[in-house]
């Protein structure tokens, strides 16, 4: 496996060596460092190949068979496998692929359900909501009237009864559900019916479980939701982009919000490279794939908890973990800057309880390296280790060295 055409072909090395160090340089710290960072994940090469294809060149206003564009016939095909597979992969009538990112996806859900100045209701950003949830540094925040529901301090779960209570309460125009940080499978029947008896639409940000739908390793929100926003570059282990998916009577309001409301000309080699995403999605080795990320992530999380941190929520349904260090005399922050001194990368995160953060961590990546259940539990002893500082950086510097060392993202 090469890692990408242009790599391989030498041809950047050659014409701008300055760019070709950075690139390989960057392919060395992901090869040599460990990735715990829960939205991240290595693509395939035919992933990368889709990339870097002559695709990039390609402008392509508007959708296939009605473009504002000449020479679209050839993309227009590429855009109809990555609909129809996204749709079958999904269960869902209808599929927008051209969401440029996770967040363009949120905000065309949006610009298709809401108009300015309405009420949203979803998870307030101190409990894991994203900055499209509200944020006052984010559009969702300036334009919309967020009200934000939490989780209980104690469990960490959604507190579903405050959700109901706020619903009656502020009357939304929608409800968001959907996290940066929740471990747990979230009650997308239960986010229904509150939706309902309030007359809310119900808009599932699944940027990051939908690999695991994918993979049959969660549930999937497209039967309860009105609009599914996603990105396909977390779990999903396609290019960095993003989607919606929705029934057919808002197909074509959402396919407005995205273009031309909200983007321009989409991006038709990242659009074939969902579509070869979608692909691998589809294959029983991605079910495998997905049902192995969780079962890593279980025991990593009870790893974590037998070294003393204390575990959101307990463990985890999902790819990703959220613990509080504090246990063993480290703050979240303080916490990262050793783990990558290390050579460990990672998020901090905010926690259910009080001020102190924490630290978010996920295992798409190193599954996708072919690490299982011994890795997961030998990652939990080297944090730990690293956080008591009873391993100094330099000696666990080379044991992860050693251990990814065995698990190269690109051989070769
Ligand atoms: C990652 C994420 C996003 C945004 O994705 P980008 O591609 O970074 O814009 C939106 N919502 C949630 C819940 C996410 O986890």
């Amino acid at each position: 496996m090469s890692v990408t055409p242009v790599l391989e072909a030498d041809v950047l090395r050659r014409q701008d060596p300055e760019l070709a160090e950075i690139l390989l340089g960057e392919l060395t710290r992901q090869s040599t460092t460990l990735q715990l960072i829960a939205a991240e994940n290595f693509t395939s090469p035919a992933v990368l190949a889709a990339l870097g294809s002559p695709l990039a060149n390609k402008y392509a206003e508007g959708y296939p068979g009605a473009r504002h564009h000449g020479g679209c016939e050839i993309v227009d095909v590429a855009e109809r496998v990555a609909v129809d597979r996204a749709k079958a992969l999904f269960g869902a009538e209808h599929a927008n692929v051209q969401s440029h990112s996770g967040s363009s996806a949120v905000l065309a859900a949006y610009a298709a359900l809401l108009r300015p100045g309405d009420t949203v209701l979803a998870l307030g950003l101190p409990y894991g909501g994203h900055l499209t949830h509200g944020s006052p540094a984010n559009f969702s925040g300036r334009w919309f009237d967020f009200v934000g529901y939490g989780v209980d301090a104690e469990t960490g779960l959604i507190d579903y009864d405050q959700v109901r209570a706020l619903a009656r309460t502020h009357r939304p125009k929608a409800i968001v559900c959907g996290s940066i940080a929740y471990p747990r499978h979230i009650d997308y029947a239960l986010f229904r019916e509150v939706a309902d008896e309030v007359g809310a639409y119900l808009v599932a940000d699944a940027a990051h479980p939908i690999g695991l739908v994918a993979g049959g390793a969660a549930p999937n929100p497209v039967p309860y939701a009105d609009v599914v926003c996603a990105t396909t570059h977390k779990v999903l282990r396609g290019p960095r982009g993003g989607m919606l998916l929705c029934g057919r009577e808002l197909a074509e309001r959402v396919d407005r919000a995205v273009f031309p409301f909200t983007q321009g000309g989409a991006q038709m080699n990242t659009i074939a490279a969902k579509a070869v995403a979608f692909g691998e999605a589809a294959t029983p080795a991605f079910t495998a794939y997905a049902h192995q990320v969780v079962a890593n992530a279980r025991v990593l999380a009870a790893g974590l908890e037998a070294e003393g941190l204390v575990v959101t929520t307990g463990g985890t349904d999902t790819h990703l973990i959220t613990v509080d260090p504090m246990p063993l005399g480290v703050d979240g922050r303080t916490a990262r800057g050793r783990l990558a001194a290390a050579g460990v990368v990672l998020d901090c995160c905010a926690l259910p309880h009080g001020e102190a953060r924490g630290l978010r961590l996920g295992t798409a990546a190193v599954t996708t390296q072919g690490m299982g259940e011994v890795e997961m539990a030998r990652i939990g002893a080297l944090l730990a280790g690293v956080l008591r500082e009873k391993v100094e950086s330099r000696r666990a510097r080379d044991e992860v060295r050693d251990l990814v060392g065995g698990f190269l993202p690109y051989p070769g």
